[in-house]
């Protein structure tokens, strides 16, 4: 594919780059990439691998399937004031520019270009990961939920999907359904993939904290250790079911808890059941690694390894595992 891709052409019908004067535009004078291939398709946007014909450098656009009415309903974005908030950081990454036609209301945002996803690095893999390099790319995702989430923002839908690399280089990205971490929940809308969705998400009425993205943390460093996914629910109950059958049923408490906050979609009285284990799963993982993974998956968010504070046991956790390398 070699066409010239201009969200608007020249003159009369401008490109308005919103937010120049922030952190994270690019100051280049002219919008103009050319197209060299489709990179990725998410449920929101279609994104295509282009390159700047001012610069030759290649990038990532994320051309959204949404249209907006108006550069106040851009700007306001979640994604885009996620962006912005927490950048410039190693492990988020990088927005380049946004791109806005407001005649026809197209959106796309313009990002340095990542090699792959986590999901595509593992896809039809036959041979492990190194140890080095797992630890490596989870030390790093553990640092961009840390400053994520010390920066008031959580992410709700961490999957491989949203996981870019480029070479040893690992940066988190699709803040489209971030929240602030200090908003009221109940939160209403529908999140997150279910396979990464935590506990506290299928059993309640939206009643969830930023503790949730550190049981997907959990779930994308097991399948990186793996190379297969650890909860592969076929629907809410049968992903509730195989949560059970490996790290077990929760103490009465909690799911007491829990019956208080809501959802009766689903009937909570669970007999009691001893999971089955995750060491059992990758016997081949070093026991640092399997440790961290069941700490990230504890059933109760109040007990799950969460990166908030500096210095958090999970940090400190992670800085072993990295020093053991
Ligand atoms: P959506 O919100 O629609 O899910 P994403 O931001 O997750 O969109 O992007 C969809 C896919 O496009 C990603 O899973 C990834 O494969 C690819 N992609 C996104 N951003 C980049 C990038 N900067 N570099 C390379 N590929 C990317
Ligand atoms: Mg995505």
């Amino acid at each position: 594919m070699r066409a010239t891709c201009r969200l608007a052409p020249d003159g009369d019908m401008a490109v308005k780059r919103t937010g120049e004067e922030q952190r994270g535009a690019a100051t280049a004078s002219k919008c103009e990439y050319r197209l060299v291939a489709k990179k990725g398709e998410g449920t929101f946007s279609e994104v295509l691998k282009a390159q700047c014909i001012k610069n030759s450098k290649y990038v990532a656009i994320k051309c959204m399937k949404n249209h907006f009415d108006s550069l106040e309903q851009v700007n306001n974005l979640r994604e885009i004031q996620a962006l912005r908030r927490l950048s410039p950081h190693p492990n988020i990454v990088k927005l380049l520019e946004v791109l806005y036609d407001q005649p026809t209301g197209r959106l796309a945002l313009v990002f340095e270009l990542m090699d792959m996803n986590i999901y595509e690095l593992i896809r039809g893999r036959r041979h492990y990961l190194g140890e080095e390099r797992v630890k490596h790319y989870m030390w790093q995702l553990v640092k961009a939920m840390d400053h994520m989430h010390r920066n008031g923002i959580f992410h709700r839908d961490i999957k491989p999907e949203n996981i870019l690399i480029m070479d040893d280089c690992l940066k988190l990205a699709d803040f489209g359904s971030c929240r602030g971490i200090y908003s009221a929940p109940p939160y209403t809308e529908y999140i997150s993939t279910r396979w990464y969705r935590a506990p506290e998400c299928l059993l309640t009425d939206g009643y969830y904290t930023y503790k949730m993205d550190m049981w997907g943390v959990g779930c994308v460093f097991f399948e990186i250790v793996s190379l297969f996914p650890l909860f592969p629910g076929t629907n809410e109950l049968d992903q509730v079911q195989k949560i059970h059958n490996i790290v077990g049923t929760p103490p009465p408490e909690l799911l007491d808890k829990m019956k208080k906050l809501g959802s009766h979609h689903l009937d909570l009285d669970f007999p009691p059941k001893e999971g089955s284990g995750i060491e059992k799963l990758i016997p081949h993982a070093p026991p640092d690694c399997v440790e961290l993974i069941c700490k990230l998956l504890a059933y109760n968010p109040d007990d799950r390894c969460a990166g908030r504070k500096a210095g958090s046991a999970l940090r400190r956790a992670l800085a072993l595992l990295v020093s053991s390398i």
